[in-house]
């Protein structure tokens, strides 16, 4: 067996971020950016195309945190809502324009990045949400419906179709995103920084915000090594925006969550697993996913485990999982291994909540963050350069603290712990197939 590597692999196969520098000294700027992942750099990027030149202040280097570390997956619809819901919930106006900024972002991903020829390995192949159950079923066949009754063109596969689309017999139907796909995600937020300093925006690396404070009738933020006045900040610090306001400290749980890639697998594989190199992310609340990298690497994750750590455990958890899911990826061997945490907000739904006079937070990832965070960018930039809030598709709201939060910070781990314990226990106890 060759060694695993404790490392992304897209830190292993992407090019460095170059020309970019620390900041040291004094400086003065209309607006900053704190956190340089998909949503700083993005929100970044489209306020440097409408001519302003934004500070972008990273604690390491562009897409070190969530963004480099997810899978990659392109899939913009939201798990828990339907677009019914948004607009119950946001009134129709409103509603329809959140519904239509959530629906499009998939596409904004690969239309951006073909715009500006960002090396990231686009894959716009479609995206699978597939079910087991008969309830999951109705439920993805009525997302489906209402997407396409919404003018979207996303589609109920059956258990035939799905078997054949992902080479496993495990699902009984699914919904088919043809707007969704991959990249490599890394990739995806260094090239777009290097777009967006190509514009004018300015982007430090090793330059953590430690303290934030108002000064005037702007904001001051402050590192061992600089200061930087602003008239407006916007937060993008992911899990780290919790850090650097009051406000923000309990709206958002924390879902440890392993990543793994294999070796570049045998094409007699991958003609039959996903053969037409859809990505996937099944429905079931003990999540399974799959997706090829370019090079046929295939990547899946498997979220932590409430009480045990040990890698080379969790390696053959994973690749005993595989097994189980097909006897074809029993070859399959994992080579790189990392470990990262989207963040979770109560709504689950993109958020943009206002802190202050001139101070602003992209909050909240949900898993889903590379389209959504990335189409937040444009509307947060449309915003700070009009000022006003008539063309936004979505609300300043308040922060949403989660009540109880110390005690429902374990909730996403013990809910698909049990999940994971649930389906061992029916395979033990009545022979159903095991997914673990
Ligand atoms: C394991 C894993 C798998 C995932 N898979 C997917 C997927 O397949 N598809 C998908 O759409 N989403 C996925 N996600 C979620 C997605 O990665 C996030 O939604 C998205 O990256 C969030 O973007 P962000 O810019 O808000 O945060 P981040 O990408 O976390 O960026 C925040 C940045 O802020 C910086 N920062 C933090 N504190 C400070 C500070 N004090 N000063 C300066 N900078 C600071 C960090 O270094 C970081 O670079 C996954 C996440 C994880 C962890």
């Amino acid at each position: 067996m060759c060694a695993v590597e404790v490392n992304t692999l897209w830190s292993n196969v992407t090019p460095a971020a170059a020309g970019l520098a620390k900041l040291t000294g004094v400086h003065d700027t209309e607006i900053a950016i704190v956190g340089g992942g998909v949503a700083g750099i993005s929100l970044a990027y489209h306020l440097a195309e409408a001519g302003m030149a934004p500070v972008v202040l990273e604690a390491a280097t562009p897409g070190s945190d969530a963004a480099g570390k997810s899978a990659g997956v392109i899939a913009s619809l939201p798990v828990r809502h339907s677009p019914y819901e948004i607009l119950e919930r946001y009134g129709d106006k409103k509603g329809r324009r959140l519904v239509d900024m959530v629906g499009e972002s998939g596409k904004y991903v690969f239309s951006l990045a073909q715009k500006l020829v960002l090396d990231c390995a686009p894959q716009q192949t479609g995206f699978l949400a597939p079910a087991r159950t008969v309830q999951e079923v109705e439920r993805v066949n009525k997302t489906a419906s209402e997407w396409r009754s919404f003018g979207y063109g996303v589609q109920s596969v059956d258990k035939d179709a799905i078997n054949r689309l992902t080479g496993l017999d495990t699902y009984q139907g699914a919904l088919l995103d043809p707007a969704g796909g991959a990249i490599n995600p890394l990739a995806y937020v260094r090239e777009l920084a290097r777009a967006a300093a190509g514009q004018g925006a300015r982007v430090y690396i090793d330059s953590p915000v430690i303290k934030l404070h108002k000064s005037g009738t702007g904001w001051r933020l402050e590192s061992d090594n600089y200061t930087v006045n602003a008239s407006k900040v916007v937060l993008c610090a992911g899990g780290g925006n919790c850090n650097l306001s009051a406000g923000l400290a309990r709206t958002v749980l924390p879902f440890r969550v392993f990543q793994m890639a294999t070796e570049p697998l045998d094409m007699k594989i991958r003609e039959v697993i996903l053969p037409e190199n859809h990505a996937m992310t099944d429905v079931s609340p003990n999540i399974f996913s799959l997706r090829y990298d370019r090079d046929g690497r295939l990547i899946t994750a498997c979220p932590a485990f409430l009480f045990y750590n040990d890698k080379s455990r969790i390696i053959r958890f994973v690749e005993e999982r595989l097994s189980i899911f097909s006897p074809l990826l029993e070859t399959a061997r994992i080579r790189y291994l990392w470990e990262g945490t989207p963040w979770i907000g109560r709504s689950v739904l993109p958020r943009v909540t206002g802190l202050s006079q001139g101070l602003l937070a992209v909050q909240a990832c949900n898993g889903r963050g590379l389209a959504i965070n990335t189409i937040l960018g444009r509307e947060v930039a449309g915003f700070i350069k009009q000022g006003h809030t008539e063309n936004l598709n979505l609300s300043i709201e308040k922060p949403d603290p989660v009540r109880y939060h110390g005690l429902m910070s374990y909730l996403p781990a013990i809910l698909v712990n049990s999940a994971r314990l649930r389906s061992r226990m029916m395979h033990k106890f009545t022979g159903l197939h095991r997914y673990t």
